[in-house]
């Protein structure tokens, strides 16, 4: 139906591209997280979100600093919390990974 892709978290959009492109090959970990929760549901799988992370209610009370996402990225947990990642002075973003394909990451993913 589109040809382009713009993927939003809590009002910002954190990925944008060429559908194919971002859908094959997603840079951004929440549409890594988001596009793997919907091909999951295609194949009927049984996991529980809940038992793969926390997946709690975001306080739009107290915003985190940074980025958005800090609080539910698995590459943050993995990378062991970087400054950089919660800093408010640093908050990511959209930056050009590719040719039409931007993302607001400090570490995206590889394609
Ligand atoms: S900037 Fe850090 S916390 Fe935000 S999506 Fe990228 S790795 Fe995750």
């Amino acid at each position: 139906m589109s040809h382009k892709i713009a993927v939003m978290y809590l009002g910002q959009i954190v990925e944008m591209g060429v559908t194919r492109q971002v859908a094959s090959a997603p840079r951004h970990p929440y549409t890594r997280v988001l596009w793997s929760s919907l091909v999951r549901k295609q194949t009927v799988e049984t996991t529980s979100q809940a038992a793969e992370g926390n997946w709690g209610v975001y306080d739009f009370e107290r915003p985190l600093s940074g980025c958005r996402f800090a609080s539910r990225c698995p590459v943050y947990l993995a990378r062991g919390r970087p400054e950089a990642c919660i800093n408010p002075h640093s908050a990511p973003q959209l930056k050009a990974v590719a040719e039409g394909h931007l993302v607001r990451c400090h570490f995206p993913l590889r394609a």
